[in-house]
């Protein structure tokens, strides 16, 4: 609004959307969104692709659902063939925060909204964003750690570069360490990203962050599970898994599993239901042109970006029954499978 400098409220009115000819609702009457996907390779966007189009198909509209495997010139040729397809608003979970801003400019150019999911696309002028309160994430899992080991030798295996979340994450993580690390209790030994959030990138790493400090380290916080899968691997091989207090996030299974095992000390769950279902109502109504009431703004180094922000929960084994087995995320004796 006006406190922040930002003109209220042109963003829902004067833009592309229901407006424009070309689309499915126009000749269908029925609304079609497009959904551009980085990845299918890790659980949770398994979980997002089947939860949001069957939120999207609950609200009488269709789906597309296009992933491009962590190559950017497909993420930006795949939503290109949607947009030539006639959908009536693109949906992005963008694998390079920066290169994705080149879709944003081609579906508003033909007059298509786009919705930036889960991750932010940058330097765009993206219609809407829908996510978690990703720097939340990052302060859920320090809280957690620091409560556990308040002074020692900290590693920060962080994610991809390329993704915003990412920085977002560490962003939350140092907002809850750098007070310990001014005082002197808490010293950084590692901290590096992972390419593409992979569990291979997250073992090289966690092996030269233990190389290079003889093994002594204190505390581990990675910035998901699949790198926190990885990275207790390379614990394992020697002989220190389960003898520090481990962080990741999602709420991955066997994430869940190494949780009750005690080789895992939490995650940060994040219903994804509540994700898909928010931002496939949302994506009907940017269709359709109809206020959306996003109620946060997030800069991405152009605008402020009209955003919903849903919480994360902390996960550890004391909850774990109350929150990811609870809400059927996990079954309780997959979770339990191995103790
Ligand atoms: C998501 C995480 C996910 C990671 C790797 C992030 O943008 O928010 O939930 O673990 O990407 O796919």
């Amino acid at each position: 609004g006006a406190a922040n400098g930002i003109p209220a409220a042109p963003a829902q009115s004067a833009s592309p959307g229901a407006a424009h000819g070309g689309g499915a609702l126009a000749k269908t009457g029925k609304i079609k969104v497009g959904f551009s996907m980085d990845t299918l390779l890790e659980e949770r966007w398994l979980k997002d692709r089947d939860l949001f189009k069957a939120a999207v198909e609950a609200l009488g509209a269709e789906v597309v659902i296009m992933a491009a495997n962590g190559d950017d010139a497909k993420q930006i040729s795949q939503a290109e063939t949607m947009i030539s397809q006639g959908v009536d608003i693109l949906v992005i979970v963008p694998h390079n925060a920066e290169a994705t801003a080149a879709i944003v400019k081609k579906a508003h150019s033909s007059g298509i909204k786009v919705m930036a999911y889960d991750r932010l696309v940058k330097n765009s002028d993206v219609d809407l964003y829908v996510s978690f309160d990703n720097e939340k994430v990052g302060e859920l899992q320090a809280e957690a750690i620091t409560r556990l080991v308040p002074r020692g030798k900290y590693v920060y295996i962080g994610g991809a570069d390329t993704d915003n979340n990412a920085h977002l994450f560490k962003q939350g993580v140092f907002n809850v360490l750098q007070p310990l690390i001014d005082r002197g209790d808490i010293k950084i030994a590692y901290d590096q990203w992972s390419k593409d959030w992979t569990p291979r990138s997250a073992l090289s790493n966690m092996r030269d962050a233990l190389s290079a400090n003889g093994d002594r380290i204190d505390a581990l916080i990675a910035a998901n599970d699949a790198t926190a899968g990885g990275a207790v691997e390379a614990l394992s091989e020697r002989g220190l898994a389960g003898r520090i207090p481990v962080a990741g996030q999602d709420a991955e299974l066997a994430a869940a599993q190494r949780i009750v095992e005690g080789t895992q000390t939490m995650t940060v769950y994040k219903p994804i239901k509540r994700l898909a279902d928010k931002a496939a109502e949302l994506a009907v109504k940017l269709a359709k042109g109809e206020s959306t009431g996003a109620d946060r703004k997030v800069n991405n180094g152009k605008i402020e970006v009209p955003s919903v922000l849903l919480s994360p929960i902390a996960v550890d084994k004391i909850n774990i029954d109350e929150t990811i087995i609870a809400d059927g995320f996990h079954a309780r004796e997959d979770v339990y499978r191995n103790v």
